[in-house]
């Protein structure tokens, strides 16, 4: 009997197409609460093969990756609850050589000759490296010359080293974790004051929508759970208090206050970075103290389809302490709407950061996208300043004589209540 027979009437029962089913499928982005729905669905013997990712081939078991549409970052649920004698049964196995052969040799080589290059110069730095498996990349950094490197896997060696440490390296590591901030938190627990982080991570590739789970870095028998952008990084990082350094392959965490050591190391691994979304407040009380006109600055929490958000009620609202005060510093600033009050309202609002009014650039996916770089410390917030509002009863003669302005989305997503 071919194989379609026994799903013929599962595929009655399911009868109907209907974007809802994406919408009770979603999730909330586990690094910036916004809207996850499913991206693709990845047999789980799909492994980082470029030439033949189906060289074992198929389980039969699907592992459902979700996008998010704000960072981008995409990752699956399909691990969460696995134990870590799990991962080491049906993971981390004996097969893993087999779909990882040069996991244990060749690529912790090519690694610390890389790395040893660009920190040629801080040979005496005390460095944890995170996640070290089975400790191959600390013995070829201390034949370069590393003299103190310290090994802590949470699977392999699990025993929590003493002390403090000014590096952290953390190769291969964030893509397997199922909570990546949870384990960046970890690595900050072994971090010296004013320490940094220099760890590898392959970036989603500018065709990802369109090749989707096809690219070959995501791939679930290798454990791949967590698959990132710069804008996904940017807000791992920001969620752990610290600020990415982009690199090519090679980047960065750092802190606000760190040491000369620490911005000299990541000055050589990239340059900062910040995505920054400009949110509508889900307490709209909590976020007026901070400035005495943001008191009349949104309306009230209001639902619309799958999204809940608030209409902007001033034309000018400002977020405070948002930026880090590193420089010269990349921004990108992202204005997610789910509706404006005329068309083309949203087109002519401008954003006011560190004295520079900028005009937003065009965006595929209707958020309003700013990007500059700030040179200089400066006022630390951004400022919104959009059209002057309306009321649809002056404008259409609804009911509705409130003064609007955008509708901006309130974050986390949350699916709604009930679907039809
Ligand atoms: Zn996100």
């Amino acid at each position: 009997m071919p194989m379609s027979r026994p799903y013929l009437d599962m595929i009655t029962r399911t009868l109907g197409i209907t974007a809802n089913t994406a919408v009770r499928q979603a999730h909330a982005c586990k690094l910036c609460g916004g809207f996850a729905p499913p991206f693709d669905s990845v047999d789980f013997y799909k492994y980082c093969s470029p030439t033949n990712p189906f060289a074992f081939g198929f389980a039969g078991i699907h592992v459902e990756y979700r996008r998010c549409r704000d960072c981008s970052f995409i990752s699956t649920d399909f691990f969460d609850d696995w134990s870590s004698e799990e991962f080491a049964a049906y993971v981390y196995n004996a097969d893993y050589s087999r779909i990882d052969s040069e996991y244990a040799d060749i690529r912790p080589g090519s690694i610390a000759t890389m790395l040893a290059e660009r920190l040629a110069a801080w040979r005496d730095v005390d460095v944890l490296d995170y996640g070290s498996g089975s400790g191959a990349f600390a013995e070829q950094m201390s034949a370069r010359g590393f003299a103190h490197v310290t090994n802590y896997d949470p699977f392999s060696s699990p025993s929590r080293p003493d002390g403090k440490f000014s590096l952290i390296t953390c190769f291969e590591v964030i893509e397997h974790t199922v909570s990546p901030i949870a384990c960046v938190q970890d690595m900050i627990s072994f971090l010296a004051p004013g320490g940094c982080i220099v760890f590898s991570q392959p970036l989603q590739p500018d065709n990802i929508e369109v090749i989707r789970g096809a690219w070959w870095y995501i791939g679930p028998r290798n454990g791949h759970a967590s698959i990132f952008t710069t804008d996904a990084l940017s807000r791992l990082a920001s969620n752990c208090g610290l600020l990415l350094h982009r690199g090519d392959w090679l980047h960065g965490f750092g802190a606000q206050d760190a040491t000369e050591t620490s911005r000299e190391i990541l000055a050589a691994i990239g340059t900062p970075y910040a995505w920054l979304r400009l949110d509508a407040p889900e307490d709209a009380s909590s976020f007026a103290p901070q400035r005495a006109q943001q008191v009349d600055a949104w309306h009230a929490l209001e639902r619309g389809g799958n999204v809940r958000f608030r209409w902007t009620r001033s034309s000018r609202i400002a977020w405070h302490d948002v930026l880090p005060q590193v420089y010269p510093l990349r921004l990108r600033v992202s204005v997610p709407f789910v509706n404006e009050i005329t068309p083309g309202f949203a087109g002519a609002c401008k954003v006011e950061v560190a004295g520079q009014v900028l005009t937003p650039s065009p965006d595929p996916r209707g958020e309003l996208l700013f990007e500059t770089t700030l040179d200089a410390p400066a006022e630390n917030g951004v400022i919104l300043h959009t059209p002057e509002l309306a009321s649809p009863h002056d404008l259409r003669g609804f009911a509705d004589d409130r003064p609007l302005g955008l509708a901006i989305p309130v974050y986390p997503w949350e699916p709604p209540a009930t679907t039809t």
